[in-house]
């Protein structure tokens, strides 16, 4: 498994440091974010490291990602009510995180309709 021994969401993603885990399977792992922008906040990543969603992520892993990301939806409640997931790449998307991650946010109507 690809992991990046300086990356905060492999030690997250690997029981490494403690966190709020919502999901995991063998190759996903979804917590809550630490510092939520929205009622329901959680951040879906895949274990092994990539950088962002064009860093090469094999189809069958980010396909894992977007079921996963549906999953927590529906585990935190939000899957009738309504959720966006959304993914950020680089200094123009804010990006601070350097491993791949896909918010979920809902439990509340969203302000700004996309950017
Ligand atoms: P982004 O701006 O897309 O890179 O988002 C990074 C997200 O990671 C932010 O929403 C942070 O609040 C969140 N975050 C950073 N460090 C942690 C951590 N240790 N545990 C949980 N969430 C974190
Ligand atoms: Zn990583």
């Amino acid at each position: 498994m690809a992991i990046d021994e300086t990356c905060i969401f492999c030690k997250l993603a690997h029981h490494e440091i403690p966190t709020q885990v919502v999901y995991e399977d063998d190759s996903v792992f979804a917590f809550e974010d630490a510092e939520p922008q929205a009622p329901v906040h959680v951040l879906v990543v895949p274990k092994d490291h990539y950088q962002d969603a064009s860093d090469d992520v094999p189809d069958e892993l980010m396909a894992k990602l977007m079921k996963a990301a549906n999953k927590v939806a529906q585990i935190k409640g939000v899957d009738k009510s309504g959720y966006r997931i959304l993914t950020n790449k680089g200094s123009d998307a804010g990006q601070t995180v350097f491993h791949l991650h896909i918010h979920v946010l809902g439990g509340t109507e969203s302000k700004s309709r996309l950017f």
